[in-house]
């Protein structure tokens, strides 16, 4: 081959890849098609559950019983599991969630961590694992009683079948089996476990994660099989329970469920004040006093009592006993008449916030879920006490907030407290009814629910402080380093900054949905259908983004690429405002404006020190050199210029005098997209009287050029000012370029920063104190 040739054959490569990149489709508009799985049977392409739609059921009867003595729990339990698939199953799945305290787990192996120069106790612990947490299965049995065949795998079980269980089968198990409970403050923290106090020694227990549990099998994935390593969350088969709990005598147990037992575990006293709360609309009544708490933590009662719960159509069952718990009640009435019991338990030091606060948030959380979704489906809605979490079960959830021991409390732990109280009964919408796969999309729950507790918390206070929900809430995480972070689409286990990911980002993307890109009317509409088609069933992502455009007709696209597929941020610029005119060809007003910008016009320096030197140019000293043009002035009108325009003016149709006498001002805008992600060109534009007009323009603008627009507003006032995204509703990371003309925000600097410890003075201690002051000053 010679030289020539293979410079030939090089250049078609060449020539044949650069072709091919220009075929990619990089359009932000473009079908969102590759990335969604293709509609079936089961999940149709409106996002809604197809026409042979189908999932799987398990049903418990179990007794529990709680050694406070020990801190173990003790179970057996009965599995009925309901084969509502079309393919026939060779073995079941069980998660054995406890094991991620299992010493040998892979949640403390695959954790990274480093030396620093200051080590605290509780980091050294977290290298050395000593809490012997984790399940000990004492058996695993068929129906009959028979020992069954079963493959431990970290935090999963596989439970061989001796035959294929059909579809439509149902098969039982049973199984026996203890755990040590973990002292969530201690022992690594953790959503469930034992919190110890000193003072009085007694222990509250929040008890969750606490028996196997069927994995779900699903039509899109077989087999729920991500082993649980702390982060992605729960993914759990619908079923009903039947569960007995055993408890020392002197504790008092919330549960999911409906208590059934009332006669045998409560005094006559509270079963007549819990019929006063179930009629209270107002104020809670409380059916433990905190008296009764104080006198209970005393004593130990070496007797125990059973407490009887049944939930119907739940997908997990939690619980909370102690012997501290204050207890109170009101009823919640839904739209079909139904009285549901919002209620709460709290030990004496979360007193007074908790009685004032707690029940009236799980209440109002009940009223703004359900008005955005559906009537809240179950009995009752708890509200537990405990330390440091907050953590969500079907119809019962364990929340922080305790107060100083003098009884204040600083505007943190009041407004922090309401807020994790409506998120986590909030949580009963989505995902425990709503139920999606938190073990994949952390998002899919803790998003929809951010998003729904900001609309709730600003019902409950105007100017509530959300940390979440609005778009300029999310700006410092979207401009950050992407290096470490994620696309919300990513895995529960496998996402940087779970909080801004799975939380802050797609609870502002959905805010931004409703009040920017479709408006409250349709996607509240579109929401509500989402939450109906999936309720006590399993959605996918595709799902949620196919129904969203479905019931709204808005093609959203572009949307759910740009914000939950990439990590693009919003930045536009205003790159360039050029104001024009028409040129009305009156020689008159065009000769002024002309001399007026010549006038105006900026000089280079020789001609500024030519035109003031003191020594004489040659034409003034020699006044020969002048003819016709050392007069002349071309912006003098004439006698010809205007005959001219007179004639021009015959020329024109009416419409074109029309336009000429209007003489509008017009703004070629251009627009720079800095960050990638396509969004709303939202403008106010003030004008010269004072006067504003807000001027909103949809994503799609930027739908062949998706790097820089121009667009022309044409006004009959002049503008002034143009203010880009005014209202903060687009989450544009870098608000310097939004201005015209150009204006930079101001940024503070500290001359130095002073070091403030922590846990100082509340507002509500030092507002004590000046009173204290004041007294003695008098
Ligand atoms: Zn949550």
């Amino acid at each position: 081959m010679t030289r020539i040739a293979l410079l030939f054959v090089l250049c078609l490569t060449l020539g044949g890849l650069s072709a091919q990149t220009e075929n990619i489709n990089n359009n932000p508009f473009r079908q969102l098609y590759t990335e969604l799985p293709t509609p079936n049977v089961y999940r149709n392409a409106a996002g809604a559950p197809g026409h042979e739609y189908w999932q799987q059921q398990a049903d418990y009867v179990m007794e529990i019983r709680l050694d406070d003595a020990n801190q173990r729990i003790y179970g057996t339990s009965k599995i009925t599991y309901h084969n509502n698939s079309p393919d026939a199953l060779d073995y079941l799945w069980i998660q054995l969630d406890q094991n991620v305290r299992a010493l040998d787990s892979d949640s403390y192996k695959t954790s990274t961590s480093r030396m620093n120069d200051r080590m605290s106790l509780r980091g050294l612990s977290r290298l050395e694992p000593s809490f012997d947490g984790g399940f000990k299965i004492d058996y695993v049995r068929d129906g009959a009683g028979k020992p069954m065949q079963t493959t431990v795998v970290k935090t999963m079980m596989r439970v061989d079948l001796p035959k294929a269980l059909l579809p439509g089968e149902t098969t039982d198990l049973q199984l026996k089996w203890w755990y040590n409970i973990n002292n969530r403050l201690t022992d690594g923290g953790g959503r469930s476990g034992s919190e110890y106090f000193e003072e009085d020694d007694n222990f509250l227990y929040t008890i969750a994660q606490f028996f196997p549990r069927m994995a779900v099998y699903i039509d899109n994935e077989g087999w729920q099989n991500k082993q649980f390593l702390g982060s992605g969350e729960f993914t759990l088969t619908f079923g009903d329970y039947d569960v007995k709990i055993t408890v020392p005598e002197d504790h008092l147990v919330a549960s999911t469920g409906t208590l059934q037992n009332p006669n045998d575990v409560l005094t006559r006293t509270q079963r007549r004040r819990l019929e006063e709360a179930r009629d209270a609309r107002v104020e809670p009544v409380i059916i433990a006093t905190q008296a009764e708490a104080i006198e209970r933590e005393k004593t130990k009662a070496t007797k125990e009592k059973t407490w009887h719960f049944k939930a119907e159509n739940v997908r997990d069952f939690a619980f909370a006993s102690s012997r501290k718990f204050i207890w109170d009640a009101m009823g919640v009435e839904q739209s079909d008449g139904s009285v549901v019991m919002a209620m709460s338990m709290y030990p004496k030091e979360g007193n007074p916030l908790w009685e004032r606060y707690s029940t009236k948030a799980v209440a109002h959380t009940l009223k703004w879920y359900t008005h955005f979704t559906f009537d809240y489906p179950y009995p009752v809605a708890w509200s537990i006490n405990a330390a440091n979490i907050g953590m969500e079960y079907p119809m019962i959830c364990f929340n922080f907030g305790r107060v100083e021991e003098d009884g204040t409390y600083s505007e943190r732990t009041k407004y922090g407290m309401i807020g994790v109280i409506i998120h986590e009964v909030g949580h009963n919408y989505f995902p425990m009814i709503v139920n999606s796969d938190e073990r994949q999309w952390t998002w899919m729950d803790e998003g929809l629910n951010t998003f729904l507790q900001y609309l709730t918390e600003q019902q409950w206070e105007r100017g509530y402080p959300s940390r979440r929900g609005p778009a300029n809430k999310i700006v410092d995480y979207m401009k950050g380093d992407k290096e470490f972070i994620s696309p919300i689409m990513t895995n529960s286990e496998s996402v940087w900054q779970l909080g801004n990911n799975a939380y802050g980002k797609p609870a502002a993307a959905l805010n931004i949905l409703r009040e920017t890109v479709m408006g409250r009317e349709l996607f509240d509409y579109a929401f509500k259908k989402y939450a109906n088609r999936w309720k006590f069933k399993h959605p996918a992502p595709s799902d949620l983004f196919r129904t969203m455009e479905d019931a709204s007709a808005v093609d959203l696209d572009w949307f759910w690429r740009g914000w939950f597929f990439t990590t693009d941020h919003v930045d536009i610029n205003l790159a360039s405002v050029k104001p024009y005119r028409i040129n009305t060809r009156n020689p008159e007003v065009e000769n002024a404006l002309t001399r007026e910008m010549q006038q105006e016009a900026p000089r280079n320096i020789s001609d500024i020190r030519y035109a003031e030197q003191e020594q004489k140019t040659y034409d003034e000293e020699d006044a020969n050199l002048r003819d016709f043009y050392s007069s002349y002035d071309p912006l003098e009108t004439t006698m010809l210029d205007k005959e001219e325009y007179e004639k021009y003016l015959a020329g024109l149709s009416e419409e074109e005098r029309a336009v000429l006498a209007a003489n509008k001002y017009y703004y070629e805008l251009t627009f720079k997209n800095e960050g990638g992600l396509v969004m709303p060109i939202i403008l106010e534009f003030t004008f010269e009287d004072g006067t504003t007009e807000v001027q909103r323009i949809p994503a799609e603008i930027w739908r062949r050029n998706w790097k820089e627009v121009s667009k022309v507003f044409p006004f009959e006032k002049k503008v002034v000012e143009i203010e880009l995204d005014p209202y903060l509703e687009t989450a544009d990371t870098d608000r310097n370029n939004n201005y015209y003309p150009s204006r930079t925000e101001t940024n503070r600097f500290d001359l130095f920063q002073s070091r403030r410890g922590g846990g100082g003075e509340n507002p509500m201690q030092r507002s004590m104190r000046e009173k204290a002051r004041e007294g003695s000053n008098r």
